[in-house]
């Protein structure tokens, strides 16, 4: 058993990850600044032994002793990352430099949390780890992208500078419950608007693509990255089932049963038109593979937000 640090631990995908940790009978410190994760993801857990709440922001220095941090710690969510860019800048790169050193001084293995984003509008497709990617430095999305991009950058630098052991993670789009009503990306938007029956919001023309992984099957790819011994990444974490955005609309909608109307709106700047992450790596090195179809995992999402929308 071990003792785990998990920056980011009450967002969407770090509260999944504190629960199944947990469970698994670790010592678990969550920390977040409550920026875009919520209290409430973590509610259950609070009082339970083994599990701490630390709130606290990665652009500060930490320090816990422990054998693990699994660096998940900033907002992820286009609307909210582009809110305080300067914000989201400090966080990618301080909270990366704060992870690997306390890392560094306790021995633990640490893993980044990085993402599709760092592909930009890719050019290459499926994208694979050894695609540089199509990034635009000084757009909306760069605060973030490049962010990302300069984390990756400081945990390999680390690693072949001071020996640190480090993971590198490529998170593709993910979905499931836990995620904020007021996220503001594709899958919650449209599935809190058709539970309201208020009209879902396709930006552009809905031909654009992405690749929708459940969160179980993040998670499980994130615990199997940390713990095997002979590979430091990064590798791509996602869902190789790709479809439009239009699709998305039609499925919510089919699945809920909602009358909701789709309307369109212009699409974002920058807004990347095709993603999809070739999983061959992490196949042959994790032995993972997503297991939740879309329309399961769709399923089960729209259950937890009409429940908890009630
Ligand atoms: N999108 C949309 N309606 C929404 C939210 C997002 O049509 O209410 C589109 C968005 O323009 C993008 C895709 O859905 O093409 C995925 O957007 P999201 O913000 O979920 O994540 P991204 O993959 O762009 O980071």
């Amino acid at each position: 058993m071990k003792s785990i640090l998990v920056t980011g631990g009450s967002g969407f995908i770090g509260s999944h990850l504190c629960r199944r940790l947990l469970a698994e009978g670790n010592t678990v410190y969550c920390m977040d600044n409550l920026y875009s994760g919520s209290r409430r993801n973590i509610e259950d857990l609070i009082g339970t032994e083994g599990f701490t709440f630390i709130e606290g922001d990665v652009t500060e220095p930490y320090d816990f002793e422990v054998d693990r941090i699994y660096n998940l710690a900033c907002p992820a969510s286009p609307v909210h990352y582009q809110k305080d860019p300067v914000m989201t800048a400090r966080t990618c790169v301080l909270g990366a430099i704060h992870a690997l050193e306390c890392a560094e001084k306790h021995h633990a293995r640490v893993l980044q949390t990085s993402t599709s984003e760092i592909y930009g509008n890719p050019l290459v497709h499926p994208q694979t780890e050894d695609y540089w990617g199509n990034v635009n430095p000084i757009g909306l999305r760069s605060c973030y992208d490049e962010g990302k991009r300069m984390g990756e950058t400081l945990f390999l630098d680390y690693h072949l500078q001071y020996g640190t052991d480090i993971r590198i993670v490529r998170i593709f789009n993910t979905y499931g419950p836990c995620m904020a009503v007021n996220d503001g990306r594709v899958v919650s938007n449209f599935v809190v608007a058709a539970l309201k029956n208020e009209p879902i919001t396709i930006y552009g023309d809905g031909s654009q693509t992405r690749s929708f992984c459940y969160v179980d099957d993040t998670v499980d790819a994130l615990v199997r990255m940390m713990e095997q011994d002979d590979f430091n990444g990064p590798v791509n974490i996602g869902n190789p089932d790709e479809r439009t955005i239009q699709e998305i609309a039609d499925l919510v909608l089919e699945i809920s049963g909602s009358g909701s109307l789709i309307i369109h709106e212009c699409l974002p700047v920058d807004d990347p038109v095709r993603r999809k992450p070739d999983i061959s790596l992490a196949k042959e090195k994790l032995h993972w593979a997503p297991v939740v179809p879309l329309e399961e995992g769709l399923k089960r999402t729209i259950a937890w937000f009409r429940s908890t929308m009630k």
